[in-house]
């Protein structure tokens, strides 16, 4: 269970919601069982059940131990087109359990204008959804997301000033491009994966990355779906990280 550090009053929190119907009705905890504990950006540790309120409103009360570091930092970032509202949905969960520390969205020429109107991009509901990954993972570290709605703005204003952050930058392109263990550099630090949308990348997006510092990477002649070549790029690259 996911706690922001101020719902701990005096090593004690008390649950509603969502989360008392998880410990009622899924962990079936009973008083006097564990159940593990995560500060979000923070550390982990466990809750002692104290009393559960089965009748509504619901209600789970908890003595709180704090006593492990959270997982390390994720090594990997993501560059990526904004996806159609459902696909993204099951990204920003997949990608807060696989581990990244940042998801920059970005407007691209074949991403749909309607994308933009989704409801998944209104803060909390993304951050619903990522918290739901990182509770998966058993994981604190809560991924950062930002919202480009201009390629070119981002490309020219903003990628100059991140870049600094990455050891490596990779876009993603189906093809002739070399693999992720050809191209991978095994130097300490950040890499930051791109990948396009539905239709692809355009030549002039392509090129722009490129230019920018980006190497293609390509997993094959095979044409994957967002989510697929998002998910195993992440998996790749984060492998070659760990190294
Ligand atoms: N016809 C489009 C093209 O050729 O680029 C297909 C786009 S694909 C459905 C969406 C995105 O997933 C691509 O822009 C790329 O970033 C990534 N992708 C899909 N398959 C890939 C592969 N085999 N290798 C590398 N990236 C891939």
């Amino acid at each position: 269970i996911l706690l922001e550090a101020d719902e701990i009053d005096d090593c004690q929190v008390r649950l509603d919601g969502r989360r008392a119907d998880h410990i009622i009705d899924v962990l079936r905890a009973r008083p006097g069982d564990l159940i593990k504990i995560g500060i979000i950006n923070g550390k982990v540790g466990h809750g002692t059940i104290k009393e559960l309120r089965r009748s509504r409103p619901r209600s789970v009360t908890a003595t709180v131990v704090l006593e492990g570091e959270p997982p390390s930092a994720p090594l990997i970032d993501v560059l990526l087109a904004l996806p159609r509202p459902i696909m993204l949905k099951r990204i920003l969960t997949q990608l807060a359990a696989l581990g990244i520390g940042r998801l920059y969205l970005l407007n691209a020429h074949r991403v749909e204008k309607s994308f933009w109107d989704a409801s998944v991009l209104d803060e909390q509901n993304r951050r619903q959804l990522l918290l739901q990954g990182l509770e998966q993972a058993v994981d604190t570290m809560l991924p950062l997301v930002t919202v480009h709605r201009g390629f070119r703005p981002f490309i020219e204003d903003e990628l100059p000033q991140l870049i600094r952050r990455y050891k490596q930058l990779v876009v993603a392109h189906p093809g002739d491009a070399p693999g992720p263990l050809d191209c991978y550099r095994p130097e300490p630090g950040l890499t930051l994966v791109a990948v396009g949308p539905e239709g692809g990348w355009n030549d002039y997006e392509v090129g722009s990355l490129v230019q920018s510092g980006f190497s293609p990477v390509s997993l094959g002649p095979r044409i994957l779906r967002v989510e697929t070549a998002v998910i195993a790029l992440h998996a790749l690259f984060n492998q070659l990280c760990q190294r």
